[in-house]
């Protein structure tokens, strides 16, 4: 018999963050080095690209995510400040309003009055923001570390078809690249959707469908630029 199911949801959050950016820099960096390679590019020349590629990408995640990440945070330090005001300047109907909260969550008047008495007692601020605003500690905004978790799951996605770019020869390169990107792709998906518990065949069905996409129209574009050259 099982007494406790495993719950999920909170890991998602950062598992998400990391398998997008992992995703993301195997998706755009063999597409580049597919698009370069099939406009007839040297392999000095698809190197170059998909390590600048990297770079360009991991920054970009970068700056996107601190820039994202910031102005929540500054949103939700914005609320928790115009929140303590309003708790220090009518502390009546602040209480009036977190009862009402409880008793939509199911409480009775009474016990939603006490919860809230007592709540406010032991942090006022807490309580509001957690319960009127949906603030709470572990979803905190830190952009610092956001940014930087999105370049180094990028650049480890990067990383992978750069390697294969390395130690194929010249002329399996083309679908060397593709078919080992959309096997990290599947593999990806496929870790993501069990350590977050969902099901598999669909998450692996989803990424690999986009990668191939993606591959695809720049490996297309690539091949006429290299006709037209
Ligand atoms: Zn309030």
């Amino acid at each position: 018999m099982r007494h406790r199911e495993r719950h999920r949801t909170h890991r998602t959050g950062w598992l998400r963050a990391s398998v997008l950016g992992a995703n993301d820099g195997i998706v755009s960096t063999a597409s580049l080095v597919l698009g370069v390679a099939t406009a007839g590019a040297s392999p000095e020349g698809i190197l170059i690209a998909g390590v600048a590629g990297l770079v360009a990408g991991a920054m970009s995640m970068a700056a996107g995510e601190y820039v994202s990440v910031s102005s929540q945070a500054d949103t939700e330090r914005a609320d928790l400040a115009r929140e303590s005001g309003e708790l220090a300047a009518n502390p009546v109907q602040e209480h009036a309003e977190l009862t009402a909260i409880y008793v939509k969550r199911g409480l009775d008047e009474t016990l939603a009055a006490s919860v809230a008495t007592q709540l406010m007692r032991h942090d006022a601020l807490g309580a509001h923001g957690r319960d009127e605003l949906g603030i709470t500690d572990m979803m905190a905004a830190r952009p610092v570390q956001a940014a930087l978790a999105s370049a180094g799951s990028f650049a480890v996605g990067a990383v992978l078809p750069l390697l294969m770019v390395l130690w194929l020869p010249a002329t399996v390169l083309i679908f060397g690249v593709s078919a080992s990107s959309l096997l990290f792709l599947a593999l990806l998906g496929m870790l993501a959707a069990r350590a977050g518990g969902a099901p598999v065949v669909a998450s692996v069905a989803r990424v690999v469908f986009w990668g191939a996409l993606a591959m695809a129209l720049t490996a297309g574009v690539g091949a006429l630029f290299g006709v037209a050259a």
